[in-house]
């Protein structure tokens, strides 16, 4: 493993599978998880979440100290990755967005399932939403802008997704926009007849989890309340109310004031991180390690793709 970068940093996870929880991209098992812990504590001291922390505010933090996170507060990570981290008695930074564990739902992680339950194939998906934006209103805008769109040079810094994904989250994110996009879906969607309370019934940990892990001593920190795929692009009120609520909400839900910080989807500016200091967060993480760490709320994540890689290779 190259150490020429070494500074403390997080590894980030999102999705897990098993029987009950179905094999998504980038989905990976509790046997993958125990793989991972045992590479990387060839070359890195992994810490139990609230002692990396403690170090972090102190600034004693050691190059090769690293620690383990887990976004968007999945079900899948409480079932699958919770056990294997207690058996090599870890804990971990687990950064929830509130919304979606007081009874709410968010688009993007429902559309993630769709995709991989109702479609033999990722490839399969992007052919059918593509012929869906064939007969959308959106027709025209999606052939100006794809015309001359290189997929190798968009997202460059993740080498893990393939063209065909760049083609579709360039499409997603820059050409139609949170609205047209869910719009899209949606018609895929009732093309499909989804029922939606059972379809997202085993998506998110709900409160007494979020709870639960407090109690085992893992930490629990903030990642705005509805996940914006693009929080820096709303003006400071709008981040400010993101995260006055996913502040509260947590803090009536565990007792005590939250500390710590993931940028949903790497998205953040200098509004954000006053909003965040107005909160008294202490520590933050990006979602790469492509710069260096700029500010106690900027720690470096590597992404366990890239770990995997490194195992495969
Ligand atoms: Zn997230």
């Amino acid at each position: 493993m190259k150490t020429s970068d070494l500074r403390p940093h997080g590894i980030m996870f999102h999705h897990f599978y098993n029987e009950k929880h179905i094999q998504g991209q980038g989905a990976i098992s509790a046997d993958e998880l125990a793989q991972i812990i045992e590479y990387y504590q060839q070359s890195y001291q992994i810490l139990p979440a609230r002692e990396w922390l403690e170090k972090a505010n102190q600034g004693t933090l050691a190059d090769n100290e690293a620690c383990l996170t887990f976004d968007d507060a999945l079900l899948c990570q409480y079932e699958v990755a919770l056990p294997v981290l207690q058996q090599f008695d870890l804990t971990a930074f687990w950064f929830v967005y509130s919304s979606v564990i007081t009874g709410g739902s968010e688009k993007l992680e429902i559309y993630r399932k769709f995709r991989t339950a109702c479609f033999e194939s990722i490839d399969e998906f992007y052919r059918c939403f593509f012929r869906t934006i064939g007969d959308s209103p959106y027709q025209a805008d999606v052939a100006t802008a794809l015309r001359g769109f290189i997929p190798e040079e968009y997202l460059k810094q993740f080498p893990f997704y393939t063209n065909p994904d760049r083609q579709f989250r360039f499409v997603r994110d820059q050409v139609l926009g949170p609205t047209a996009y869910t719009e899209v879906l949606d018609l895929m969607m009732q093309a499909e007849k989804i029922d939606l309370p059972e379809f997202t019934s085993d998506l998110w940990m709900n409160d007494q989890q979020v709870l639960d892990l407090h109690e085992r001593e893992h930490v629990i920190g903030l990642h705005s309340h509805t996940h914006p795929t693009a929080l820096a692009a709303l003006d400071a009120n709008a981040q400010r109310a993101e995260y006055q609520t996913n502040f509260e909400t947590l803090n009536r839900i565990l007792r005590v004031a939250p500390d710590t910080v993931s940028h949903p989807c790497n998205s953040y500016n200098t509004d954000t991180l006053q909003i965040l200091k107005d909160l008294e967060i202490k520590v933050g993480f990006r979602s790469n390690m492509a710069e260096q760490q700029i500010s106690q709320l900027e720690f470096p994540r590597e992404d366990h793709a890239n770990i995997m890689d490194k195992i495969a290779a």
